[in-house]
């Protein structure tokens, strides 16, 4: 299996340098050279199988021959012994018709746990064959920062650098990243927004010397594995309601659009997925793009749902990069301009393309504590603001057949938010529960990318 960049300047890479790459050099976003295939009958088969079992299967068609599948189940199982359920991503139901896919049952309480725990033993499995170590990057909006702290804290080859835009995550969220005492891990609070970590991510990995004189990597959502491992649990989730014979919609809560894609990803495959309902908050670049055909960058609003305050969707390259046919000339020439611009124009025909598996609704922040409220009460179910915004659209969109509803954290990850909304307070899972005694490290640095990569370097080559 061969990946290529969306933007087309960067020569075909195998399976491992895709992931320990994250982007490609050219700026783009490796996508695979062609969809792989699940036959009908697999995808069936899924309903009897563990978690574990179909994640080895899923990813082992991304990763063609580059893992055996011995090893590919061998690192599934450990990866997902770290959930403290034992369906991994339990569903609840919600109605008639309508389940709730439960992603937040891992280390750090949020589905970016689903993905990062297994793409820790990716890396170690190939940096260990190889002989590297690399230092990976991160801009988190919350929650990839804990998942990466939680998959690789210890590690031997790779030291962890997280930035985090200070003062716009919840204290949950930081105490998973700054409590680590691991040696290779260090947190930076950055004075700007998560688009403004972002923008430094990208400027460090365009930066020739660093990304070779540290070995840089990414695990934010524009690596690859991440979506693949993501893709996983639209096949649990649909093979238990009834796929292939059924087909079944999704509603995600959406920021970096990692989640939705990895449904496209899973449509892909061969998974009938009818449609995936985008669910935003008032940072509604994405919905937006899907109605009205222009993808426009906005100010960014702190809301209840910080995870998805962002307003420029890295993911949604791969997503115009499918819709323009494949044409890398043409993503180029779109993204490039984004970068300067704020705008694309979406084309008549990528568009109606899009049109035809994506909509986007969303949701203001009143109508997310009522829903809090309003699920509580209708169903006896405790759910936090970013899976709010998703059950909040289920009653602007017509849907036939069953619906999954992406639960991306546990509640207790915003207890301030969801106790002042219902009046109950969410209750931090046993494991977890001595986060708030334990000490906090973390460096306090300019939204400046010079000033960030200068500190990168120095930990690095400590
Ligand atoms: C990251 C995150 C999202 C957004 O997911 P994307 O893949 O960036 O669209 C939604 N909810 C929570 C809780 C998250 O941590």
């Amino acid at each position: 299996m061969r990946y290529i960049s969306t933007r087309g300047e960067s020569s075909a890479v195998g399976f491992t340098d895709a992931v320990l790459g994250g982007l490609a050099p050219d700026g783009g976003l490796y996508v695979p050279e062609a969809w792989p295939a699940l036959a009908r009958d697999r995808i069936a088969a899924f309903a009897g199988m563990s978690y574990a079992q179909v994640a080895a299967e899923v990813l082992g068609a991304f990763a063609g021959d580059e893992i055996t599948p011995a090893e590919m189940l061998a690192m599934c199982e450990e990866a997902y012994a770290t959930f403290s359920h034992r369906a991994v991503v339990p569903m609840v139901q919600i109605g008639p018709q309508t389940f709730i896919a439960e992603l937040f049952h891992g280390p750090s309480l949020a589905f970016k746990d689903v993905a990062m725990q297994i793409l820790a033993r990716l890396y170690d499995h190939f940096l260990g064959r190889q002989g590297r170590k690399q230092t990976i990057l991160c801009a988190t909006s919350g929650d990839t920062g804990g998942a990466a702290v939680e998959a690789f804290r210890g590690a031997k080859n790779v030291k962890v650098v997280v930035m985090f835009p200070e003062g716009r995550i919840s204290e949950v969220q930081r105490r998973f990243m700054t409590t680590a005492e691991e040696g290779n891990i260090a947190c930076v609070a950055v004075n700007g927004t998560f688009d403004d970590c972002q923008a430094i991510l990208k400027d460090a990995f365009l930066d020739r010397v660093l990304r070779q004189s540290v070995d840089l990597a990414a695990v934010n959502s524009i690596n690859f594995a991440r979506i693949a491992a993501q893709s996983v649990y639209y096949f649990t989730t649909a093979a238990a309601l009834g796929a292939p014979d059924r087909p079944v919609n999704f509603v995600v809560p959406s920021g970096n659009f990692g989640d939705a894609f990895a449904g496209y990803v899973a449509r892909r495959l061969g998974l009938p997925v009818k449609r995936i309902v985008v669910a935003t908050n008032s940072n509604d670049i994405l919905a937006r793009a899907f109605t009205t055909g222009r993808y426009t960058r906005g100010a960014v609003q702190p809301t209840l749902s910080p995870a998805m305050d962002i307003q420029s969707a890295s993911n949604f390259e791969r997503l115009y990069f499918e819709a323009v046919r494949r044409d890398s000339v043409e993503t180029a020439r779109a993204f490039e301009a984004f970068r300067t611009s704020g705008v694309i124009d979406i084309p008549p025909v990528a568009l109606s393309y899009m049109q035809g598996i994506f909509s986007g609704v969303a949701i203001g922040e009143d109508e997310t504590t009522r829903t809090i409220v309003s699920t509580l009460n209708e169903t006896g179910e405790l759910i936090d603001p970013h899976t709010a915004v998703a059950v909040a659209v289920l009653r602007h969109v017509d849907l036939e057949g069953p619906t999954v509803v992406m639960s991306t954290a546990h509640p207790a990850k915003f207890p301030d938010d969801v106790t002042r909304a219902s009046g109950v307070q969410p209750m931090l899972p046993r494991g977890v529960a001595s986060l708030s005694g334990r000490r906090e490290r973390f460096d306090r640095l300019p939204g400046d990318a010079d000033t960030i990569k200068a500190y990168v370097r120095a930990f690095a080559e400590a």
